[in-house]
């Protein structure tokens, strides 16, 4: 079983506008400006009270509320503290994925410090958060991402919602179809109309009629609502280079066993590849002499790597004179430069979200 926490930073923007401008507190504010055609960006608690939410029509909002507060976008800012919160995130796991600017998966599995239990986990998180940065965040926990998502709206600002095994297809049969992660306004009318409002009643239909009323998307949906979703945490970071390396006891000098080593090389690090579903365009050759001296060759492709080509490649580049004149003692091959990522998450993003990215 996973241990996945989903950390959503409250009302960002605005809340970062607060922070650095303490006359602001605790007053109605909001982030864009006041052209004819202007949108909300971001709205404070207080001005929330006011009925105003992000994507509102910024002359609308004056409307609700005359004394708002119009404070400009200062991306650097924002941009900013999303550096420090996920240099936060990494000090708990390698595996920190980000949705947006404040929004970010962590799976804390095998989490590298804290409490083992990932609820504490995410109440120090938040707790480093408002220390280290002076912002709030909400944070939901629980097995997979879809639920985690969920977990940490559910008790916004300034949450905590942990969504248990058990309790997670319960859970989910109660909540409002609008409230899903991948429901946006769209799906949620035309989900409405089909008299789908609660998990309990999308449970009712079959994946077949899911995928024939939602396409992709029904696949998605016929999962989630049973608590299903395997999509792994990816971080960014990670994803840089896949490789596999090995050191020899007795230096090798013969061209025909060099091969056969590269190979096995080459096999375990597309085990690795093809285990991430990460296939990259640039292939990279390691060769350690038995004086230490250390060399790299690499090739680039414009298309997609086969096994079978990386061989082919890496093979045609090795320096034949040298290895029979000096002799090796460790080989590595390295894929990187990843064109397309995980091919699940890829999957995932192609399903049509018009959920509002700015809550
Ligand atoms: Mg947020």
């Amino acid at each position: 079983m996973r241990k996945i926490i989903h950390i959503d930073m409250d009302s960002f923007f605005a809340s970062v506008e607060q922070r650095d401008f303490p006359e602001h507190v605790g007053k109605a504010l909001v982030v864009g400006h006041r052209g004819p055609r202007s949108v909300v960006a971001a709205a404070s608690y207080e001005a929330r009270k006011y009925g105003i939410f992000s994507a509102m029509p910024m002359s609308t909002a004056l409307q609700k509320c005359p004394h708002l507060i119009v404070m400009p976008h200062r991306f650097d800012a924002y941009t900013e503290v999303s550096r420090n919160i996920r240099n936060i995130f990494h000090e708990y796991t390698d595996l920190v994925e980000p949705l947006s600017l404040d929004e970010a998966y962590l799976d804390v599995t095998d989490a590298k410090k804290g409490p083992a239990s990932a609820s504490l986990i995410a109440k120090e998180i938040k707790n480093e958060i408002k220390k280290r940065v002076g912002l709030i965040a909400s944070a939901g926990v629980s097995y997979n991402k879809f639920l985690a998502k969920i977990a940490s709206d559910m008790d916004k600002p300034d949450g905590f919602f942990l969504i248990k095994p058990a309790d997670a297809e319960s859970f989910l049969e109660d909540l409002d179809i609008g409230l899903f992660y991948g429901v946006g306004k769209k799906t949620e009318e035309k989900m409405h109309k089909m008299n789908i409002f609660k998990g309990r009643d999308l449970k009712l239909l079959t994946r077949p009629e899911l995928i024939q009323h939602f396409g992709k998307a029904g696949i998605y949906f016929y999962d989630v609502v049973r608590g299903i979703d395997e999509r792994s945490v990816v971080s960014f970071r990670e994803r840089k280079s896949i490789g596999a390396e090995r050191t020899y006891e007795t230096d090798i000098f013969d061209i025909d066993e060099i091969k056969e080593k590269l190979t096995e090389v080459i096999n375990i690090m597309w085990q690795r590849c093809e285990a991430k579903q990460m296939i990259g365009k640039t292939i990279t050759m390691k060769l350690r002499f038995a004086d230490f001296t250390t060399i790299t060759r690499s090739n680039t492709h414009n298309q997609i790597f086969t096994k079978e080509k990386i061989k082919i490649t890496l093979i045609d580049l090795l320096p034949n004179e040298e290895i029979k004149e000096r002799g090796v003692r460790l080989l590595g091959a390295t894929m990187s430069h990843f064109k397309s990522e995980n091919k699940q998450d890829q999957k995932q993003l192609k399903i049509d979200f018009d959920f509002n990215e700015f809550d």
